[in-house]
């Protein structure tokens, strides 16, 4: 028999019919002899109506009160799970991140998981109890309540899963496994029955939020098995594996990632001297924007042109600091642009392939999407383009790498 630890996200409880449709499935894995430890979001739509809240108060509300208001959702969805799981006969106990010691550092909302005490869950497992661990919440030295950031739940499940040493960690939400691309987005998006650890890192630091980076991360650095799978339908879902050397051939993509987060600034007519991308991106970074893409021209001037792109909720704060740079560095001028969106091919096939650059680019010229950015790494491409082409470029290329076609799995 198995110990699972299965992770239930916020459309999954989104009402107590939910909850209760969730609870029993939970007692079927006990009837069949499991351990079960549970994992569990806030109902749908909460986490955002707390901050709504918040941010009626004050415009930029204090990081760890906002960690003491949000956490609030998972305690709600803990105790109510547990409540259905015991109504069903099925022994069963909630707990707060604080309560089962899942320790962090002090970033608050944007905590990181630093250790945890799995005895008190395992004397429950064994008491024959389904434990209920409330997600994206842990506990820092000083004993104040931290959040893992949005979508940390999932980070929760994979650590306990580690923690635990358990069999599998079982992702459970409202689509059945990783597609192709979003499945919301392109209709003709293929569930894959696998994927590597390292394409979905990929897909889930360029924009697919099905699963949240650090929770992918951390499955690949422990080896936990991951499974993302639907908390309505029955179904095997995806299995995120290590690379398997077995498989005859790679298809040379795998997944499309997108992702509207993101807006563009260009300081142009910089004079090129050394020190110049030190002077433009230092302010930036002490103001902790965080940057993604860069791009650099010498025009035939001796000036550079120097393009990047920083989270949308950045933009207006970016500009400001990049027009006093601009100053100080008797630049030409700034210029920005907050509608792009970054469109990115994955696939650990690409580091085998030559041309598959070429195809990502014809595939786009012919729809007439013009390419604003371009970054490469080994097994991933994504380019910078004009926000309104986004779901015409993503359907684009999901048809032309033949994403569409079974047989596409890696
Ligand atoms: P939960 O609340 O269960 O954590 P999320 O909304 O965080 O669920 O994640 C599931 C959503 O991820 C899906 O509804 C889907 O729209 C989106 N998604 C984005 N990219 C993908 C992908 N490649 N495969 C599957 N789902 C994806
Ligand atoms: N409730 C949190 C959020 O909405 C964490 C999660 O659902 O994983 O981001
Ligand atoms: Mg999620």
């Amino acid at each position: 028999m198995a110990l699972l630890v299965q992770k239930f996200g916020g459309t999954s409880v989104g009402s107590t019919d939910r909850i209760e449709a969730v609870a029993e499935k939970i007692s079927r894995f006990r009837k069949e002899g499991h351990d079960v430890v549970v994992v569990v979001s806030a109902m749908s739509g909460e986490t955002n109506r707390l901050i709504a809240l918040a941010e009626a108060i004050m415009d930029e509300p204090t990081p760890r009160e906002m960690d003491v208001l949000v956490s609030t959702g998972e305690q709600v969805t803990i105790a109510l799970l547990a409540m259905a799981l015991q109504k069903r006969n099925c022994e069963a106990r909630s707990y707060t991140g604080a309560q089962v010691r899942i320790l962090t550092d002090s970033a608050h909302t944007k905590a990181r998981i630093r250790q945890i005490d799995e005895q008190r869950m395992r004397e429950d497992l064994t008491a024959g109890r389904v434990v209920v661990v409330a997600g994206f919440q842990g506990m820092d030295e000083q004993g104040n309540i931290t959040t893992l950031g949005r979508g940390g739940s999932d980070t929760t499940a994979v650590a306990l899963a580690a923690a635990l040493k358990a069999d599998e960690c079982q992702i459970y939400t409202d689509v059945d496994g990783v597609y192709t691309t979003d499945p919301r987005v392109v209709d003709s998006a293929r569930r894959l029955d696998r994927i590597t650890f390292e394409e979905m890192m990929e897909m889930a630091s360029l924009g697919s939020k099905v699963l949240q980076i650090r929770a992918v991360e951390f499955a690949g650095k422990y080896n936990v098995p991951l499974r993302v799978l639907s908390s309505f339908e029955e179904g095997g879902g995806t299995l995120i594996t290590l690379e398997d050397d077995n498989v005859m051939e790679q298809p040379v993509v795998s997944g499309i990632a997108f992702n509207r987060d993101e807006a563009k600034l260009t300081i142009s007519g910089v004079p090129d001297t050394p020190g110049s991308a030190l002077r433009i991106l230092k302010p930036i970074s002490n103001a902790n924007i965080e940057v993604d893409m860069i791009v650099q021209n010498v025009g035939a001037d001796n000036r550079t042109d120097f393009t990047f792109t920083v989270h949308r909720n950045d933009f207006r704060r970016a500009k400001e600091i990049l027009e006093r740079a601009a100053t100080e560095l008797k630049a030409r001028e700034v210029s920005g642009d907050s509608k792009i969106a970054k469109v990115s091919i994955v696939g650990v096939g690409m580091r085998s392939h030559a041309g598959v650059a070429t195809k990502m680019f014809e595939a786009l010229s012919d729809e007439g999407i013009n390419i604003k950015m371009i970054s490469t790494s080994e097994i991933k491409i994504s380019v910078v383009i004009d926000e309104k082409y986004l779901e015409l470029a993503v359907r684009a290329l999901h048809s032309a790498f033949e994403l569409d076609k079974p047989g596409g799995e890696v």
